[in-house]
């Protein structure tokens, strides 16, 4: 079995527990080990599928189909690594589960209870999982004190207890904020939340301050003598300019050696060398485009979270630094494509329901007849067939059924097995699914292979009896689905710079040393558009 690192959090939400716990999965892979990230969730939903952006942020989706957590996007990016359905614990399962037995009758008669039944539950699915490797870093979602964790929490205490002091160590990720009046780092939130974990039998080995300003040392022995950890293992996470540089900044703070020696582990040198000189490449560009994400989540950074990473990565390839230009779908409706004046590339992302649909086709129109580099995904895509539809081959009132029902020209529909359905939850069609690429086109240049395996989320599909139609008006569909020859996967237009979208969802599979290929296309294009070829 394993070795467990489990991160709480304390104090505030949103304190970037994910990439904490992300950048230490990396540091023990870095480091040797196999490591992998567990993210526990403490909400009643099963899983992430049903959830709105606008509160939890983007939905990601794994190969495995399974819609999670987007910290489980920072696991699979910060450790390139590829998770499954199983990594991601939320409360939904854990109780499904339990009731699924009880009612099978497994429990013997027993009265179910909380304890042991439910934190029984929680941690059969870690060691599950810890089956397969050295480390396992495990996530636990809220912050402490919260009911909901609760549960968890207990699993946890009673795992170190199980599995010994030796093998289950405990990281608190903290706030301690600095009063302007003062100008002092005040711990004193850091220790109430300590002592509230303490309270539930749990002492933490290392705290990580995440802090505006480095720790200041006086901040640190504070915190040190007041939740009996040792100095060393108080560690500064001060606010940095990107969220790649925090595995360095956590390595320099010795947090993951602390922890290998606190484990028992034999420390090795760390390989660091390629993700050091990613983040200097990045930091380092000077050159700079604009693209603009049309979308309708965009108040919430966090709904394209993928989106900006896989734009990121591509920066760093493609040498020119990605300036993301926010634009509310609706915003295009009222004011018109102004807004999208000056920019070097357009992307339509991922998206459900007519709120802001007019706005993203316009959005498009205005790349196709601008002659800007331009990139659909998934709903994006199936509005370039619906913009298309309407402004090149003039079929008025052409749509999606999915937003009107009743259009005349229904070039986007469910397949006839898929009609009928109403079930909102595990009735999509996820995760990868093999692809065919058409030798020959841009898509082809793009990745260099005819088979490539992407990311799905959608329900509805090209309508079949459209596709000559598109195809004779000069449309090129470039890729169709590997299983499915019914279902188009990439279309582009080859009188463009640049045009093209995607059934899929590249941005999921983007790596920081691998960027998805589209993506990388797009910034190129966009580079070549500024500054020439
Ligand atoms: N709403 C569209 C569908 O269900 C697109 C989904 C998406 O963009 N993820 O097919």
């Amino acid at each position: 079995m394993g070795k467990f690192i489990f991160v709480t959090g304390g104090v505030v939400s949103g304190l970037g527990k994910g990439i904490t716990s992300a950048s230490l999965g990396m540091l023990m892979k870095a480091r040797g080990f196999r490591t992998a990230n567990i993210k526990i969730d403490p909400y009643l939903n099963y899983d992430a599928g049903t959830m709105n952006p606008y509160q939890h942020g983007e939905v990601f989706v794994l190969d495995d189909g399974g819609e999670v957590d987007l910290d489980l996007g920072n696991y699979e990016r910060f450790l390139d690594t590829n998770l499954t359905f199983d990594h991601n614990i939320t409360t939904g399962k854990v109780y499904s589960a339990v009731i699924e037995k009880e009612r099978r009758g497994e429990y013997l008669g027993a009265t179910v209870q909380v304890i042991p039944h439910i934190t029984n539950e929680i941690k059969e699915r870690i060691r599950r999982i810890a089956r397969d490797y050295e480390v396992v870093v495990v996530e636990i979602g809220g912050t402490v004190g919260d009911i909901e964790s609760m549960p968890f929490l207990e699993a946890a205490r009673q795992m170190q207890l199980e599995e010994g002091r030796d093998n289950v160590a405990f990281v608190h990720v903290t706030y301690v904020p600095k009063l302007r009046v003062v100008g002092e780092q005040k711990t004193k939130p850091t220790q109430h939340s300590v002592k509230e974990l303490r309270s539930l039998g749990i002492q933490p080995d290392a705290i990580v301050a995440r802090s505006e300003d480095p720790l200041e040392e006086g901040a640190r022995k504070k915190i040190s003598l007041f939740t009996n950890v040792p100095e060393e293992a108080v560690v500064s996470a001060h606010d940095v300019e990107d969220t790649y540089e925090v595995p360095l900044l956590l390595e320099k703070e010795g947090l993951p050696s602390y922890l290998t020696k606190r484990l028992g582990l034999l420390e090795r040198e760390p390989e660091l060398d390629a993700w050091r000189e990613m983040v200097e490449k990045y930091k380092s560009l000077s050159e700079e485009v604009e693209i603009a994400v049309v979308g309708k989540y965009v108040k919430l950074a966090d709904s394209y979270l993928s989106i900006k990473e896989a734009l990121k990565h591509s920066s760093v390839a493609s040498g020119v630094k990605v300036r993301i230009r926010w634009i509310e779908a609706e915003d295009v409706e009222r004011e018109g494509t102004a807004l999208l004046e000056g920019v070097d590339g357009i992307i339509v992302p991922g998206g459900f329901g007519a709120r802001g649909s007019e706005g993203k086709i316009e959005a498009i129109r205005y790349a196709r007849e601008n002659d800007v580099p331009f990139l659909g995904i998934c709903f994006g895509f199936q509005l370039t067939v619906v913009e298309f539809a309407r402004n090149v081959l003039g079929l008025e009132g052409a749509h999606s059924t999915e937003i009107d029902p009743q259009t005349p020209h229904p070039v986007v529909d469910l397949m006839p097995e898929q009609r009928g359905l109403d079930r909102l939850g595990g009735t999509m069609r996820l995760g990868a699914y093999p692809v065919k690429v058409k030798p020959g086109t841009l898509a082809h240049r793009l990745y260099g292979r005819e088979l490539i395996y992407e990311r799905h989320r959608h329900r509805w599909e090209v309508n079949p009896d459209y596709i000559e139609k598109f195809e004779d008006a000069g449309l090129v569909f470039s890729g169709i689905a590997g299983d499915d020859e019914r279902r188009m996967e990439i279309l582009e237009l080859p009188g463009q710079t640049y045009f093209i979208a995607t059934q899929f969802h590249p941005e999921f599979k983007s790596r920081p040393m691998n960027p998805a290929p589209v993506f990388r296309g797009l910034v190129e294009a966009a580079k070549e558009r500024k500054f020439g070829g």
